[in-house]
C-alpha cells in the first residue's frame, strides 16, 4: 500500500490517502486537491511534490 498525508505538502491538512499503486493514490489526492483545495488540475511541480512525500505503509 502507497500512503499520502495531504498535510505534508499543504500545512494545515488533515487528509490522507492510501492506495495500492502510485497512480491511484495520486488520483485520489488530485480529487481531493480539486474538491478540498480548489485545484482545477496538478502542476508538475505539486505532482513531485506529492510523490516525494508518498510512504510506502506496512500493512496493507
Ligand atoms: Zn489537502
Amino acid at each position: 500500500m502507497k500512503e499520502f498525508s495531504c498535510g505534508d505538502v499543504v500545512p494545515g491538512c488533515t487528509a490522507s490517502f492510501r492506495a495500492s499503486t502510485d497512480g491511484e493514490l495520486m488520483m485520489k489526492v488530485a480529487a481531493h486537491a480539486h474538491d478540498d483545495h480548489g485545484l482545477t488540475e496538478i502542476s508538475s511541480d505539486l505532482a513531485d511534490a506529492v510523490k516525494q512525500h508518498i510512504r510506502v505503509a506496512e500493512h496493507a
